[in-house]
């Protein structure tokens, strides 16, 4: 019916967004739609918005009107907005910009070709927002960003309730995710080729909850390290209050678990932890990195930090400084605090100026520098093997480098030279080699490849193929076409 229509998808926010974006786009492949070529002139455009930052709002109706002349010129153009600003927003958006066509909710993103077609038909705006989740998101298609690495939702929505974040009020309470659908999921991915994947949820940890299984989560790290052909297995977020040491174990003893935490501290200080009600204390985080170096001592540990929630003196933030410095974080996304409308923060008296917030920030940002260097630097003569990617190294045309992720996670730009090449190095392949220096957020390896692995991720990277996976119960997934999207990143409910 939408035959050689052409879509683009403008992604914001985070992970959960961007696998979101992959089911948009699922989806609408599906209904007859194909991607708009670069710098072409799409039928339609959807925007999967973030309503965690500031002023979200004002750029996206910024956006929107940037878009009013393309849609004034032809207008069988559509224009879609779902995500936490319209769960949020509403009706207010068409209000504000009568020009969009759709306005969907993060509750049901599968609903989005229905809508279209009904707006088209009944040429007016449809607006669908539901209180709760229609369809797991995983039971709708998705055409995948990477053909060797891919997000696996396990759970949808968060049960806690830290005051800074918008998460809960628009995601909902936590909905788990079978493990037997999860498993599915990943089987069907490393069948066409998938080498790593990303187990994706606000809150990792409390994995299970909904289906009354306490060790839930480290079940099914172990479960995936059944899975042959498997050869890398990620996280994100784990929650530090609901850490367990059976978690810490399964990551230890599953070899394709990466030596990688990805561990949100947000302060360093208990008296704001507790004002942002955040459950743990300091000694409990720092506690469970110990335990995390002590069974593996190789892993790579990142955070969250936020600077200057409201109330914040200098002696919390040293606090901070202090629990950073004992941390030893190999890299940190830091935050400067700002209010989120719709969050309890936001009404707290005591917001701090914005100068205060810039200084504190400043040096958190050097403190945090200067370890990740220190740590990186350590790392250099060390042998590391690489999942070859694509994009990830803005200057490799001009160095003539290729760069790659490390099992820890760590960004490894490497020079693709030596005997041990298989014809040429693809992303998606698996190098190793040894490191030559350490950068505050990256690693160079300038020798000769010490081997070359070319895979089927590879091949498919090469013949310009993307894994097209069906909806839960998973029938035989396809090859989609390939279409580069624009992407910003924040970290869990930033
Ligand atoms: S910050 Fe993370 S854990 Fe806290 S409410 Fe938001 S999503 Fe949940």
């Amino acid at each position: 019916m939408n035959g050689g229509k052409t879509y683009q998808i403008r992604t914001f926010g985070c992970q959960m967004n961007v696998h979101d974006s992959e089911r948009l786009a699922g989806q609408l492949e599906e209904a007859g739609y194909v991607p708009a070529g670069a710098g072409d002139a799409p039928d339609l455009v959807v925007f999967n918005t973030c309503a965690v930052r500031e002023n979200a709002d004002n750029k996206l109706y910024g956006t929107l009107g940037h878009l009013r002349p393309a849609k004034d010129a032809n207008p069988d153009m559509q224009i879609a907005v779902g995500g936490c600003l319209a769960q949020k927003d509403r009706g207010e958006i068409v209000k504000r910009a009568p020009w969009v066509d759709v306005v969907f909710g993060t509750h049901n993103i599968g609903a989005l070709p229905v809508l279209l077609e009904r707006a088209r038909h009944n040429a007016e705006a449809e607006v669908e927002i539901l209180e709760s989740l229609e369809t797991f998101p995983s039971t709708l298609p998705a055409r995948r960003e990477s053909a060797y690495s891919g997000w696996v939702s396990i759970s949808v929505g968060c049960n806690n309730t830290c005051t800074f974040c918008i998460v809960p009020s628009l995601r909902g309470k936590e909905r788990d995710r079978r493990p037997g659908e999860v498993l599915a999921e990943v089987e069907a991915l490393v069948a066409e080729g998938v080498l790593e994947v990303t187990l994706l949820g606000q809150n990792v940890n409390s994995y299970g909850v909904e289906f009354g299984e306490r060790d839930a989560f480290s079940k099914l790290l172990r479960a995936c390290g059944g899975i042959d052909g498997l050869e890398r297995v990620r996280f994100t977020s784990p929650h530090p209050a609901a850490f367990t040491d059976d978690v810490i174990d399964a990551m230890a003893e599953t070899p394709n678990v990466c030596p990688q935490l990805h561990m949100p501290l947000q302060s360093g200080s208990d008296r704001i932890l507790r004002e942002m009600r955040r459950s743990y204390r300091s000694s409990r985080f720092l506690s469970i990195l110990d335990k995390v170096r002590d069974r593996i001592p190789d892993a790579a540990i990142t955070t969250d930090i936020i600077v200057g929630f409201p109330g914040e003196t200098e002696e919390d933030f040293q606090a901070t400084l202090d629990v950073v410095r004992q941390a030893r974080f190999s890299s940190a996304f830091t935050f400067q605090y700002s209010k989120r409308p719709g969050t309890p923060a936001a009404e707290l008296p005591d917001q701090l100026p914005k100068q205060v917030v810039q200084e504190r920030y400043d040096r958190l940002v050097e403190l945090v520098n200067e370890i990740a260097w220190d740590e990186n630097k350590k790392l250099v003569g060390r042998k590391v093997e690489l999942l070859v990617a694509e994009g990830e190294g803005r200057k490799d045309t001009e160095t003539r480098r290729m760069s790659g992720r490390a099992r820890d996670g760590r960004l490894v730009h490497f020079t693709p030279t030596g005997s041990a090449i298989d014809r040429s190095v693809r992303p998606g392949d698996i190098v190793e080699t040894v490191v030559t220096y350490g950068a505050p957020h990256h690693l160079v390896a300038d020798g000769d490849l010490l081997s070359h692995r070319r895979t089927r991720a590879g091949d498919n990277v090469e013949a310009g193929r993307r894994p097209k996976t069906d909806g839960v119960s998973l029938g035989l997934p396809s090859f989609g076409r390939p279409a580069p999207q624009p992407v910003t990143t924040g970290g869990c409910g930033l």
